[in-house]
């Protein structure tokens, strides 16, 4: 079979990932998107929006959004512009020479299967999950990865928190805005978050810590409606009468395709030059939370989407201004 070779070809399709394929598609550049395959959590089509219920933060929106549904209405204007959208994942990619290999299947073939004079690099992150029974299926009913996205739908209740690093703590102090009291449990008798996290936490009365102690699952049918907690010193076992379980032991970015061919943080997340989704191989560019470990919205991830597309634009017709 021989290989395809496209102006720019964008991996991952969650809201960065379709903003560029919009924007690219808009630009008369017929972007292929390889918007990953459902059979796995992590690089699903649609991305962690899959995972979620109810959006309300998204802008022109005023009675929220299903995640499935902003997603799919994403890729659908993406499409109605030319985007050709492929359920695949790339399984390699080599940025050693251009125009860049991205192998899909079979990562051992010499050949690859397209080739992107530009490519945009959507692949997402992932928040780390407890790897408890039906944790993922309570997702968005109870348990959550993110308090900005669900912290609102928690008025009143008493819910918990598991970590104890800096996002736990925010989430928790960001957390008793609206919920009546938020539990913080985490593994061991010290915090890793800055001491100045620490400070603020400790100094709230509405958060309390359950020091040593994990969670051993989460209960409730349609919701959450409790979990059971062990203390790891004793092993004795509790129940948390919780409503919610915000889950924040850090995330993980899909970077993998991507060691040793780009510029990384020590966490992994891609290095862009600020003020552009510009990476250190020229022609690749990179949007949304693979880059981004600080914001991780979808509004932001769609900005940065936005902005890749803009410099691949920017890249190509400058690459074939000097080829003529
Ligand atoms: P993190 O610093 O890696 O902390 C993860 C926490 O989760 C740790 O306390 C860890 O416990 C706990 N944990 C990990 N796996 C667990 C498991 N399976 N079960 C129970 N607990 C588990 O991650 P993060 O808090 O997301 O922060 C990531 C980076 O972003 C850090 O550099 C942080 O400083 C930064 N950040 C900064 C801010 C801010 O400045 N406002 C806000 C958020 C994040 P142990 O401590 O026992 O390992």
């Amino acid at each position: 079979m021989s290989t395809s070779v496209h102006d720019v070809v964008i991996l991952g399709s969650g809201p960065a990932g379709l903003t560029a394929a919009v924007y690219t598609a808009r630009a008369n550049l017929a972007p292929l998107v390889l918007e990953g395959e459902p059979s796995s959590t992590s690089d699903q089509p649609g991305g962690q929006l899959m995972l979620t219920t109810d959006v309300e933060n998204f802008p022109g929106f005023p009675e929220g959004v299903m995640g499935p549904e902003l997603m799919g209405r994403m890729r659908e204007q993406a499409v109605r512009f030319g985007a050709d959208v492929r359920m695949e994942r790339a399984t390699r990619v080599d940025l050693s020479t251009r125009p860049y290999g991205i192998w899909v299947g079979d990562p051992t073939t010499a050949e690859p299967t397209y080739q992107a004079q530009a490519l945009i690099i959507s692949t997402g992150a992932q928040s780390l999950l407890l790897g408890l029974a039906h944790e993922q299926r309570l997702i968005g009913h109870g348990v959550s990865t993110c308090a900005t996205c669900d912290g609102f739908f928690f008025r009143g209740q008493d819910i918990a928190v598991v970590g104890g690093g800096d996002s736990a703590l925010e989430e928790a102090i960001f957390l008793t805005k609206f919920a009546e009291t938020v539990t913080v449990v985490h593994r061991r008798d010290s915090l890793r978050a800055s001491k100045i996290m620490q400070d603020r936490a400790l100094a709230n009365d509405k958060i309390r810590f359950l020091w040593n102690h994990v969670v051993d699952s989460v209960e409730g049918e349609d919701s959450l409606s409790s979990l059971v907690v062990r203390d790891v010193l004793t092993d004795e076992r509790s129940t948390l009468p919780v409503t919610g379980l915000f889950v924040a032991i850090g995330h993980r970015p899909a970077t993998e395709l991507f060691k040793g061919q780009l510029q990384m943080d020590d966490a992994g997340y891609l290095v862009t030059e600020p003020g552009s989704a510009r990476t250190d191989v020229v022609g690749v560019f990179a949007c949304g939370d693979v880059q981004d470990s600080t914001y991780r919205q979808a509004i932001t991830a769609a900005g940065s989407g936005c902005m890749a597309a803009i410099d691949a634009e920017r890249y190509l017709e400058a690459l074939h201004h000097s080829a003529s």
